[in-house]
């Protein structure tokens, strides 16, 4: 009897998750995985267990219930400045997951390309996959990752029928600048492609720098699905809310493909997390405070063990180089890593396809400030005893 599909037949189980493993069974202090451990607001917790209390607990309409719909595109508009028709252009999803998911299975064939830009982020590679998409790459060289035209058209293949824009980046916290956007605008207008989004990370950028959507750039929004989610946000990853952005004719069959893999997102869950955006904007003032001090010393503490970090743009993850370290694998840099000073990482390699990854290491700085404050301590530690 054949126990697995031949889709998943190459897939093996994410670094991330077996760095997690390795850092349970050492008991180490997990900078591996993107999970946000910081309080969720309470009108969102509140509101939650008020729809639980009313038993708010059937399916809603496949797109969401009409109450966050609204919310979202009253957001939209005066923050993304995404003009979106609730009844017809927004949809929840079971995350920003089940959203990019939908997109696949809603947009594209089997045998179609998707344009990715490495690093990347293995869930779009994967579930590309999965959906019999074939993954096609764009390299992005560090520092800065800067994007060129000529690299993108080169990078495109006679099947590609889609390009994904992640902004702010997963692994790299690159944001994508308005001038990099126009490219992918004039790449996308010639060559008759979709973009995809995925701006999870939004609310999480430095140094004032500006998040712009690729939906507000000229020629893109009729042929581009703009993802979002709630997780990062509002510390609720466990919770499986986002939602996808477009117009009509390409939001209804993405909505198809939602409610025929999940039905629906959790409904007294998106009641909850209406609250949230009401949020007064010093929320959002306070969370980007939070993690720019965070990222401050987990970058300092890189910078003294001699780790070399990439300072990111937005999102809560930093890069560093371990390249002049002499390990053979950016695996066996992580292992070394956490047998000797207890910090899990991930290994570069999860995020590229060849050796430029092995010289990396992914950190995540979104656990609690006594968290992060001990692993910089370690990190530096490990630095000083020569690695
Ligand atoms: N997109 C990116 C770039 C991410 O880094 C993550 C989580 O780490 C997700 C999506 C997952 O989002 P969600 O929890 O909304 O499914």
């Amino acid at each position: 009897m054949k126990t697995r599909s031949s889709r998943l037949a190459d897939m093996v189980q994410s670094d991330i998750r077996r760095m997690t493993r390795e850092c349970d069974r050492v008991g180490g202090i997990n900078l591996g995985q993107g999970v946000c451990d910081l309080p969720t607001p309470d009108p969102v917790r509140d509101g939650a267990i008020a729809a639980i209390r009313a038993r708010r607990s059937l399916y809603s309409y496949p797109e969401g219930v009409p109450e966050l719909r609204e919310a979202i595109a009253a957001k939209l508009a005066s923050k993304n400045g995404i003009e979106a028709d609730p009844a017809r252009e927004v949809a929840v999803t079971v995350g920003a997951t089940g959203a990019f998911a939908a997109c696949l299975h809603g947009l594209l064939d089997p045998g179609d390309g998707l344009l990715v830009f490495e690093p990347y982020y293995g869930y779009h590679v994967n579930a590309a996959i999965l959906a019999g998409v074939e993954p096609h790459y764009c390299p992005l060289a560090p520092p800065d990752f800067p994007v060129d035209e000529a690299a993108v058209r080169a990078a495109l293949r006679p099947n590609t029928r889609a390009i994904v824009v992640c902004t702010p980046s997963n692994p790299s916290g690159k944001m994508w600048t308005r001038a990099e956007l126009e490219t992918i605008a004039r790449v996308a207008e010639d060559c008759d492609l979709l973009v995809i989004t995925d701006e999870i990370y939004e609310d999480i950028t430095y140094d004032d720098r500006e998040h712009v959507s690729p939906a507000t750039v000229a020629g893109l929004r009729d042929r581009t699905v703009t993802i979002m989610g709630l997780s990062k946000t509002f510390s609720i990853t466990g919770w499986r809310l986002g939602y996808a952005v477009a117009r009509e004719e390409l939001l209804a069959p993405i909505t198809l493909a939602c409610d025929l893999l999940t039905v629906c997102a959790p409904t007294p869950l998106q009641h909850g997390v209406a609250a949230g955006f009401g949020l007064p904007e010093s929320f959002y003032t306070e969370l980007r405070a939070e993690y720019a001090y965070k990222r401050r010393v987990l970058c300092d503490a890189l910078d003294a063990a001699g780790m070399r970090p990439i300072r990111p743009q937005g999102a809560y993850y930093v890069l560093a180089d371990v390249g002049e370290w002499g390990y053979a694998t950016a695996r066996e840099a992580a292992m070394h890593l956490l047998e000797t000073a207890g910090v899990a990482a991930v290994p570069g390699s999860a995020f590229y396809r060849g050796a430029d990854g092995e010289r990396l290491l992914r950190f995540c700085y979104a656990a609690e400030r006594p968290r992060i404050e001990e692993a910089a301590r370690r990190i530096e530690s490990f630095g000083s005893a020569g690695a």
